[in-house]
């Protein structure tokens, strides 16, 4: 339903959460959010952006890297397990998604005869699962490639943003038929579902067409479809009065 990711260099715990709450207005049933520091750590909850606060409370979080989303449920019923971040099975990467995976069943028996298991009932997990598997199995491989051959063999409708642990320093997003918004800052970017999360750091913004896929580091963005094509992309002015 909701997506928010940073990467930069301010401490990305209070932007995820300040984000997933300017994104309530939308409906959710779950939140959740993955912070990035040499390890991944994640966090999700049935139940409201404060219920994630409540949750987080004790531990000791930080980092300049993350991701964040509230959820409304189509595939698995609303709970904790179910909640998005979603974490591949030996955990080389952690993703949000919005949308639906319509061919989720399929993809999901193939990996399940490959040895994969699964926590949760989505279909997003899914999704992260066969980028794993992409990641683990083909030939000179990268997060981004991995992500764009997982892409290829999707049927449906997706914005989402990933994490690879073996990869510091960068997020890659990508949409088809969800909308996702990129932020410029200095240094820094943002990504959300809609500008709403955005336009209190910086009214540089991208949006991110069907098919693209975008590979975000500290200091660059760059923009291809999921074929490898190199995309052009247009940075536009948001009302910062949103
Ligand atoms: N289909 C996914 C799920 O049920 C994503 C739902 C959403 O867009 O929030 O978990």
């Amino acid at each position: 339903c909701g997506i928010v990711g940073y990467i930069g260099d301010k401490d990305v715990y209070p932007i995820l959460i300040q984000g997933l709450q300017r994104l309530e207005y939308r409906g959710y049933d779950s939140a959740g959010l993955a912070i990035y520091n040499d390890t991944l750590q994640v966090f999700k909850c049935k139940g409201r952006v404060s219920d994630l606060e409540k949750h987080v409370a004790e531990e000791n979080i930080s980092g300049q890297i993350g991701i964040g989303h509230t959820r409304w449920a189509t595939h698995g019923e609303p709970n904790d397990r179910n909640a998005h971040p979603h974490t591949s099975m030996n955990g080389d990467f952690v993703l949000v998604h919005n949308g639906i995976i319509e061919n989720y069943a399929e993809l999901k028996s193939d990996l399940q005869k490959k040895g994969y298991t699964f926590q949760s009932d989505t279909d997003t997990e899914v999704l992260v699962n066969l980028i794993e598997y992409f990641y683990r199995n083909a030939e000179d491989v990268t997060a981004e490639i991995a992500v764009r051959l997982a892409l290829s063999k999707v049927v449906g409708a997706y914005g989402i943003v990933v994490i690879c642990k073996n990869e510091k320093d960068q997020l890659i997003a990508a949409r088809k038929g969800s909308p996702l918004v990129i932020g410029i800052g200095k240094g820094e970017y943002f990504i959300a579902s809609d500008a709403t999360p955005i336009v209190n750091y910086t009214d540089s913004v991208i949006y991110l067409n069907d098919h693209d896929v975008a590979i975000i580091n500290k200091g660059s963005i760059t923009l291809k479809t999921v074929e490898n094509n190199p995309v052009a992309f247009k940075i536009t002015k948001v009302d910062m009065t949103i």
